[in-house]
């Protein structure tokens, strides 16, 4: 039901002029503005809070938006990130004044990554929803109207002109937006039938401004990627036409080379690659396999029920490792606990570097074979294990390694970097293998037995807090609290964004319903990505909220797994 137009909604607000700020809630509600419909859904407290939830809503006759832009699929999921950014742009520049929040207006703004969200919506039709948070002005906390009147009726319409109107833009700019997403996906799509688990065109841009800044560098000294010529694979993509790039095949990869010569940046690449980027982000055309999981060391976290037998037997004073639970783990079992968990939830492959694993997970040399027999060592080194991951799980590896040559015995593919360039060195590898035996034992029977289920129980998470059935607050892209608990995602990288950080959240507060102690972990998150995949991000909350992001199952997983307060039943593989 709309409550009036803009001159009504002005005139409200002069009515309430000078009152307490509780006046406000009669703003509440759908207000026809000139071209675009206002709805405030929810109004704040007092002006220091959470500012108002508000809503606009465009059609597509207003718009203007034609058709190949919003395309359901890649095309308006592109577009909608797009005008999400230049919303959140341009509504930081308004300025207002009055007390606390007063006058700001806040969209989340996406990063790098192209994420279907929901704070800008495009439908078919070329109709627009685009959700964000105002701070209703107030003068201590009292109704300031002239400025609430200039907000409302005169900046969100602005706002809405500067960047949501097909006019806004030049055409050219759009087109490349929502053509580079499609040729995006069409590119992860193609890998499969390659026998690719990620490919990285020539010419990208990998290296980030600065480690907290995601955005590509841009100096003299980026050296842009160039594939090897024998790893070189030509695709075909629906936009950009033919793109030469470097393959990286399914099986075990080994990314070697010196220090600081740009082996992490590489990796690094790989990991985000699971998703789309934005035009000029220098990794358009940078793809990995949707179920590619980086995976690494965290002590200190906590497992729950997870059988890492595969790597780590008997431990000391008799503990068994098939159900393994601690409060604090260490770096190898972590690591162990990792590599598991992301097998449960359908990982085709890992990602691992180095300088985030731990030693004694990854190694363990001819020496220290002898200096420390099986017997009394409850590790079997990753090296030993990579290959058969392959074999009976299906799940390749990218691995990047510069200390340890054992591990190009185990490789299928070598990849050097050297001075930011990428070299296939495969068969010198293989040269080397053979010409300096290392001497090494294989410790392990030839095969690798399916993993036990894990069925947990809905009482593991439990989201109230005080007189609130649901409490969920974010603090940053990695640490959460839920009900009275803290959830910490540091060691997530491939979590990229604050509102997907959100949704997560919300989706284990939604996977409650259905922990009924007879689904697996792998069946709940099939029930969430379903559920996410059929409704959209506002099955999570029906506030119509606009600061949710999409995320895999992946990540949900890795939440999951870090609840301290998880439980588990295990059952019989
Ligand atoms: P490694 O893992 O081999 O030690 P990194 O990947 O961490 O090396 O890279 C070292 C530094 O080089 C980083 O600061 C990174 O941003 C920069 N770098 C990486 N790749 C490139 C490139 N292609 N061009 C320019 N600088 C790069
Ligand atoms: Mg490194």
């Amino acid at each position: 039901m709309i409550r009036g137009d803009a001159r009504e909604l002005a005139h409200l607000l002069d009515r309430i002029d000078g009152r307490g700020y509780r006046a406000y809630r009669e703003v509440a509600g759908a207000w026809d503005l000139e071209g675009c419909q206002l709805v405030i859904d929810h109004v704040q407290g007092d002006p220091f809070a959470d500012p108002s939830r508000v809503r606009v809503r465009v059609p597509g006759a207003r718009t203007g938006l034609p058709p190949w832009a919003c395309a359901a699929g890649s095309r308006s999921t592109g577009l909608a990130s797009h005008l999400a950014r230049a919303f959140a742009r341009h509504a930081g520049d308004v300025r207002s004044r009055g007390s606390g929040k007063s006058g700001r207006i806040e969209m989340e703004c996406p990063g790098q990554e192209v994420l279907a969200q929901s704070a800008v919506a495009v439908a078919e039709d070329g109709s627009i929803e685009a959700r964000f948070r105002i701070g209703l002005p107030a003068a201590g906390r009292r109704v300031l109207a002239a400025e609430a009147s200039r907000l409302l009726v005169d900046e969100v319409p602005r706002l809405v002109e500067q960047s949501l109107l097909f006019g806004a833009y030049e055409s050219d700019c759009l087109r490349l937006v929502v053509e580079t997403n499609e040729d995006a996906d069409a590119l992860r799509a193609l890998l499969d039938g390659l026998g690719l688990l990620a490919f990285v065109a020539d010419g990208s841009v990998l290296p980030r401004a600065s480690g907290v800044d995601d955005r590509p560098l841009r100096d003299g000294s980026v050296v842009p990627f160039a594939s090897p010529p024998r790893l070189r694979v030509d695709v075909d993509l629906p936009n950009a036409g033919r793109v030469s790039g470097m393959g990286v095949p399914r099986g075990v990869t080994v990314i070697t080379g010196g220090g600081y010569h740009g082996k992490s940046t590489l990796l690094r690449a790989l990991e985000r690659g699971v998703y789309n980027h934005r035009p000029g982000d220098g990794r358009e055309k940078v793809v990995t396999d949707h179920h590619a999981v980086k995976v690494r060391a965290e002590d200190g976290r906590s497992v729950i029920g997870v059988d890492i037998s595969l790597f780590i037997g008997q431990l000391p004073l008799g503990g068994t490792t098939e159900a393994f639970s601690t409060a604090n783990a260490s770096g190898s079992t972590s690591q162990a606990a990792a590599i598991v968990e992301a097998l449960e939830a359908g990982a085709t492959a890992l990602l691992v570097d180095e300088d985030t694993t731990a030693t004694n997970f990854m190694i363990r040399d001819r020496r220290m074979q002898a200096l420390v027999p099986k017997a009394v060592e409850p590790i079997t080194p990753f090296v030993d294990r990579v290959r058969q991951l392959h074999a009976s799980h299906g799940a390749s590896c990218v691995l990047v390694i510069g200390g340890s040559g054992d591990y190009l015995e185990v490789a299928d593919t070598v990849v050097a970097m050297r001075d930011y360039r990428a070299l296939d060195v495969t068969e010198e590898a293989q040269a080397v293998v053979a010409a300096f035996p290392t001497g090494r034992l294989v410790e392990v029977p030839g095969t690798v037995p399916a993993l036990p289920h894990r069925l947990p129980a809905a009482r593991s998470i439990d989201p109230r807090h005080g007189r609130r059935e649901v409490h969920v607050k974010v603090h940053g892209t990695r640490r959460v609290r839920l009900g009275t608990t803290d959830l910490d995602l540091t060691a997530i990288e491939q979590i990229v964004s604050t509102a997907q950080t959100r949704a997560l959240a919300l989706a284990l507060v939604h996977a409650r319903q259905l922990m009924d102690g007879e689904r697996s972990v792998p069946e709940v998150l099939d029930g969430v990505m379903e559920a996410v995949g059929q409704h959209g991000l506002d099955v999570l909350d029906a506030r119509h909220v606009g600061d949710l992001a999409a995320f895999r199952r992946h990540e949900l997983a890795a939440a999951l797994n870090r609840l301290r307060s998880l439980v588990v039943t295990v059952a019989a593989r």
